[in-house]
């Protein structure tokens, strides 16, 4: 399996390349050469096997010969050990056919403990084969940064320093990061706010003495192995509700489009998939996008579901390959465009996503009432990403299809914006019960790159 850039013009690499690159050179983002197929039989034979064996036939075919048979079951095995329930993404149901995947029992609380956990295994199983090392420098709002702190903690080939912008990241957020006492893992505290943090890291990725002094690695949402990962639950709760003998849809609350893009690909290898869609907080780009064809940021706008206050959805530009035809060079222009302010899709391109991708938006006001009409009626207490979802399945779904909606975050991870909405404390899993004794390691920097970067050769191993 061969791997090309949404703007044609990087070389093509192989799985394990494009996992360790994660950003292609013309700026594009990578994808599979041809997407593989699933038959009939083979979605039905996903009935009633473990997560674990699902997420190995469902990827297997996207790695090429990077590892054995062997090798990829027991990577899966490992990146999903940790998970607080047995069904890895279990399914409950909300109304009559209305469904919530509930993807937050990894041990930091959100969806994406699925696709990091399996890219520390993978890094960590490449990089040892090849005696290499990287350090892996992100910048996080709050749930990327405790995601990679967890999945790469105490792993032999990799450093991971996360930047978070001090004092603006919740408290457990802050302490999910903070607590890991591995001496492989950093958390900085940076005096700014979080495009200053991510700003910094853009900075380090230009800067290519650094870049390769200390072997730079990146592992957010557009790297492809993450996407990857996230395509497992699909099938996987898509089979338990009678695919594919019967079609489901899913809304998936959306920020960079990763998680919804990932929907999209299963869809392309055969899961009978009816509506996809896409559900925005007031950060409505998306949405705007998807019914006006005009993408144009005009500034974030903060909300009680911060981790989809986004203005730029990186992997949009994935769909927006399918939809132009698969014209790296169209993809390239509109992506010249935005950066002069914003572009607008032409029509032939938004009748393909219309097709693909239906789209709402949900209110604050609807996020807090929808938290407060859930418990009620359901007893389920949702966090304010998952609310979203639901009240935009709610606005679109048709009763004649399940609809799952995908819970990305537990109500923990959120506990102020919950209760304030539905007057319950939404109280921490067993397992992190005793967050808020655990002993904290951050380092506060300033928002200066010489500065951030002394720090990072400073402690990395010699
Ligand atoms: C990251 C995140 C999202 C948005 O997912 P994308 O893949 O960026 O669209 C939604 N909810 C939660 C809780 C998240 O952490």
């Amino acid at each position: 399996m061969k791997y090309i850039s949404t703007r044609g013009q990087a070389p093509v690499l192989s799985f394990e390349d494009t996992m360790l690159s994660g950003l292609a050179r013309d700026g594009g983002l990578y994808l599979p050469e041809t997407i593989p197929m699933l038959s009939h039989n083979e979605i039905a034979a996903l009935n009633g096997v473990s997560y674990e064996e699902a997420a190995f036939r469902i990827m297997r075919p996207y790695l090429g010969d990077t590892f054995t048979d062997n090798e990829f079951h027991e990577i899966i095995a490992r990146a999903y050990n940790g998970f607080g329930h047995a069904a890895r993404a279990p399914l409950k149901q909300l109304d009559s056919g209305h469904f919530l995947l509930e993807l937050f029992h990894g041990p930091t609380l959100a969806f994406k403990d699925f696709a990091m956990q399996l890219i520390g295994q993978l890094f960590e199983a490449s990089l040892k084969r090849s005696g290499k090392r990287v350090c892996i420098v992100g910048a996080t709002s709050g749930d990327t940064g405790s995601a990679a702190i967890e999945a790469f903690r105490g792993l032999e080939a990799v450093d991971v320093f996360i930047l978070y912008p001090h004092g603006r990241v919740s408290e457990v957020q802050r302490r999910q990061m903070t607590t890991p006492s591995e001496s492989n893992v950093h958390a900085l505290a940076i005096d700014g706010h979080f495009d200053d943090a991510q700003a910094r890291v853009k900075d380090m990725f230009n800067d290519f003495d650094f870049r390769d002094a200390v072997g730079l690695a990146g592992v957010n949402s557009i790297n492809w192995a993450r996407v990857l990962a996230q395509v497992v639950y699909y099938f996987t709760s898509a089979v338990s509700l009678g695919a594919p003998h019967r079609k489901v849809s899913f809304t998936v609350p959306t920020g960079n489009f990763g998680d919804i893009f990932a929907g999209y690909i299963a869809k392309r290898m055969g899961l009978p998939i009816d509506q996809l869609v896409v559900a925005t907080n007031q950060n409505d780009i998306l949405h705007r996008c998807l019914t006006t064809s005009e993408y144009k940021p005009d500034g974030v706008v903060p909300s009680i579901s911060p981790s989809m206050d986004i203005q730029v959805s990186s992997n949009f530009e994935r769909a927006l390959y399918y939809a132009y035809g698969e014209d790296g060079a169209a993809v390239a222009q509109l992506m010249d465009e935005l950066k002069a302010g914003g572009f607008s899709v032409s029509q032939g391109a938004l009748q393909a996503l219309q097709e693909s991708f239906a789209s709402g938006r949900c209110s604050e006001e609807d996020t807090s009432a929808t938290i407060a009409a859930t418990v009620a009626q359901s007893s389920e207490l949702l966090c304010p990403h998952s609310a979203v979802g639901v009240k935009v399945a709610n606005d679109l779904r048709d009763p004649a299809t399940p609809m799952i909606t995908l819970a990305t975050a537990h109500p923990a991870k959120f506990p102020a914006a919950v209760e304030k909405a539905a007057g319950v404390h939404p109280p921490l899993p067993r397992a992190m019960s005793d967050l808020y004794e655990r002993s904290e390691r951050v380092t506060r920097v300033a928002n200066d790159l010489d500065a951030i970067e002394s720090l990072i050769k400073e402690r990395l191993p010699h």
